[in-house]
């Protein structure tokens, strides 16, 4: 059992960022409305989400550290059209099996709270605990019993970019959810819950370019297309300013970007990238998000409409703003 979680959790688990992207959308499931985000150490020493989510009871607690243990499918036809965030049910495991885990949790009627401490993927105690509603998870010591895999973790300024540049991406997809992230006790980011996606976006990127986004919304063939755009002036070097999502998952797919850069592409010097946030809606069963639980990739089932629409809107709509 623990050498198997160990495996899988070299599948969910690669760096630390890995390890909040699983907490954080846990707690995005369990209809958070607060999510705290603690790390040290670029999340090599420890990384912990605090929400203020549905929490759990002891059952579901102690199943939830069982691989394959999720409560989010219960039918094949579920797997085919999955739309909370998790499906597979093996993050926590994972996660468990290769550090030293803590997690509390209250549901929020509950009188009391469990924890549970997990060590390497052995339980060490279960508890009943006063605590706040909601779940705490603590990841400490991250690929502490392997190391072979500690060995490939970054620099704590390299950790620490990759988690930030996944906090952004999940600031934008969810601007009703406030979030807030801490490293090394110091505040860094705090994201109250915002009303619309220009606030979040006035937060994220700063006031003045959300102000000069122009927004974009159209639906052809079932694709839907919703965001803002950066003006062409808004270039840069890199394609750090563009934030792309399918069905509200941040992903980095070579096809969309394209569509998106091809919009752009009179606009636009080569060599130089637009800024952009855009959702990306397809009908579940039009989009494999099955690939691999970490990539940020998918695969569409008609990648031409996805293609076509996306450019169609994106040119459009900048071409009436710009007149
Ligand atoms: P998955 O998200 O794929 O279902 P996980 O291993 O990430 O699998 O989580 C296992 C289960 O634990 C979830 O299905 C959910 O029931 C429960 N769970 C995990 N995190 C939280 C949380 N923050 N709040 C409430 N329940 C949670
Ligand atoms: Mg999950």
């Amino acid at each position: 059992e623990t050498l198997c979680n160990q495996i899988a959790a070299g599948e969910v688990v690669e760096r630390p960022a890995a390890v909040v992207k699983e907490l954080v959308e846990n707690s995005l499931d369990a209809e958070a409305g607060r999510i705290v985000i603690s790390l040290e150490r670029g999340g090599r020493s420890e990384v912990c989400v605090v929400d203020d989510g549905v929490g759990m009871d002891a059952d579901d607690a102690l199943l939830a550290l069982e691989r394959h243990a999720t409560s989010k499918i219960t039918s094949v036809s579920d797997l085919q059209a999955v739309r909370s965030l998790g499906f597979r049910g093996e993050a926590l495991p994972s996660i468990a099996a290769v550090s030293r885990f803590d997690l509390m949790t209250r549901e929020r009627d509950a009188v009391a709270g469990t924890r549970i401490r997990v060590e390497g993927g052995v339980i060490r105690s279960v508890e009943e605990t006063g605590c706040p509603a909601g779940t705490s998870i603590t990841v400490r010591d991250l690929f502490f019993n392997v190391p072979a895999r500690r060995k490939f973790l970054r620099s704590v300024n390299t950790e620490w970019a990759h988690i930030l540049d996944l906090v952004l991406r999940l600031a934008l997809a969810y601007p009703d959810v406030h979030l807030q992230v801490h490293h090394q006790g110091r505040c860094t980011h705090d994201f109250p819950k915002a009303t619309s996606l220009v606030e979040r976006a006035g937060q994220v990127l700063g006031h003045d370019t959300a102000r000069s986004l122009i927004p974009v919304r159209s639906e052809k063939a079932g694709v839907h297309v919703e965001g803002l755009l950066g003006p062409p002036t808004l270039q840069r070097a890199n394609t750090k300013g563009i934030f792309l999502y399918v069905n509200r998952r941040a992903v980095k797919d070579r096809v969309l970007q394209h569509a998106l850069l091809s919009a752009y592409d009179t606009l636009i010097p080569k060599g130089r990238y637009p800024s952009c946030i855009l959702f990306v809606s397809v009908p579940p069963e039009l989009v494999d998000v099955n690939v691999h639980p970490t990539k940020r990739e998918v695969r569409f089932r008609r990648p031409s409409q996805v293609v076509e629409t996306v450019r169609g809107s994106v040119s459009e709509t900048l071409s009436q703003a710009l007149q």
